[in-house]
């Protein structure tokens, strides 16, 4: 048997040989395929073409930056004018006051940065026991070591001989304060470096918080002395309306990470902000500074750089955060219609990015294949859910589109003709 050379991400490789789906290109929400199969993007490829595919002035920005400066690192001395530009027009829109960024090449690559600087930052305070990271069930936070580690979704810390990659990690139930404050009781703040969370659980479902979660959850950091992680990489830039969730649900983070909509995908860029609380120390001790010894050769990428600017200023110009809140609304609106449907479990919106739950006699990979068949690329999420989270450049329709591909597919499976 013949093989392919490119081992995919997440794939159970036997099955998907034969069946992948070659995308060739792309422009606006739609996709072509090696078969030249038109296809919507109905989830915004992994929750980031935010401003759409294939737009021409992205690719002149790299071109022309590439001719300019195509790399130059960020470690020590050096810098280069792009990443300097980055930053300081991503601290001006931070929703943390007097914020520092941090810039390397995705998100799990992010989560590993701010994990290790919370450890960093409490042993420089002489906090050498707060170490433990608490999260949420369900929550993704990437597949490096620390994200593996940290987030609750238990299949992919399977087969490593050992339950968390990196120590010092604790899961809590995703909707319960009380469960923090019991962790907290448990382990002993003097030994809990950090809780982190994704403000809209995304992978995990799509679970926007309760009322009143967030604000208990940064009464007991802030009484505990914990540092508060916002994951934003899916919500950041737009993705819920706000430019980031952090601002919707009135969150006060020490520490957020992003990736995705930084560049909307156009280059592989993520990062952190850093609160003051935290990076002083690094900054302002003079000689007695520590050095927080992390980066990586594509830290603050020039092209990279130049790629997130323009997508910024593309997000800005056509008010695509605006446009994010008014899909919310249809999508909400479509999503409330299906929940009648006799397969449809429960819908859930936290931004514009939805999920329908099915009841378990139908499964959710099924139906999105069968709806990859009507022409919408939709994704199974954990918990029976089929995710909808399209680019901020959707129509009205194209949503209602969407939705009713979902109902047809649901529909014939109910008449037994699917
Ligand atoms: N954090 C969250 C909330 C995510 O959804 C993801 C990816 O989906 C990550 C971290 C990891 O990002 P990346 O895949 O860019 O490493």
């Amino acid at each position: 048997m013949t093989t392919p050379a490119l081992w995919s991400a997440q794939a159970h490789m036997p099955s998907v040989i034969g069946r992948q789906i070659q995308v060739v290109s792309a422009k606006g929400s739609y996709l072509t395929t090696d078969t030249g199969a038109k296809l919507f993007d109905g989830t915004a490829s992994l929750w980031y073409a935010n401003i759409g595919h294939g737009r021409e002035e992205m690719a002149k920005v790299a071109y022309e930056q590439m001719k300019t400066l195509e790399s130059y690192h960020v470690f020590g001395r050096y810098t280069n004018d792009r990443a300097l530009a980055l930053a300081e027009t991503l601290v001006s829109m931070a929703p943390i006051d007097d914020a520092k960024v941090i810039l390397n090449s995705g998100g799990s690559d992010s989560i590993d940065v701010a994990l290790k600087l919370v450890r960093r930052y409490w042993n420089q305070m002489g906090h050498t026991s707060k170490r433990v990271v608490i999260s949420r069930e369900h929550s993704y936070h990437g597949l490096h070591a620390y994200g593996t580690s940290v987030a609750g979704l238990d299949f992919n810390r399977e087969g490593y001989g050992t339950d968390s990659l990196v120590d010092g990690t604790e899961r809590i139930d995703k909707h319960s304060t009380v469960a923090f404050a019991e962790a907290i009781d448990r382990i002993g703040a003097e030994n809990i470096a950090a809780y982190i969370a994704e403000p809209v659980m995304g992978t995990g479902g799509v679970h926007p918080p309760h009322e009143g979660y967030f604000a208990e959850i940064q009464r007991l950091c802030h009484e505990n002395d914990i540092l508060f992680i916002a994951d934003e990489v899916i919500t950041g830039f737009g993705r819920t309306g706000a430019m980031f969730a952090s601002t919707r649900y009135a969150l006060q983070p020490d520490i957020i990470t992003f990736a995705k909509g930084v560049t909307s995908g156009y280059a592989a860029l993520g990062g952190i902000f850093v609160a003051p609380r935290v990076w002083q120390p690094f900054f302002e001790l003079g000689a007695a500074s520590p050095v927080y010894r992390h980066g990586t050769t594509y830290s603050g990428h020039p092209v990279t750089a130049a790629l997130a600017m323009k997508n910024l200023e593309i997000i800005e110009r056509e008010g695509l955060v605006e446009r994010s809140a008014a899909l919310e609304r249809v999508l909400a609106g479509e999503l409330s219609a299906i929940e009648s449907h006799e397969l449809v479990a429960t819908t859930r919106v936290g931004g514009f990015l939805g999920a329908i739950e099915l009841h378990d006699e139908v499964q959710a990979e099924w139906v999105t294949d069968q709806i990859l068949d009507l022409g919408f690329i939709t994704r199974p999420l954990r918990g029976n859910s089929v995710q909808i989270s399209p680019p901020f450049i959707t129509t009205d329709q194209e949503v209602r589109d969407l939705v009713n591909g979902v109902r047809h597919v649901l529909d014939d499976i109910r008449s037994g003709k699917a």
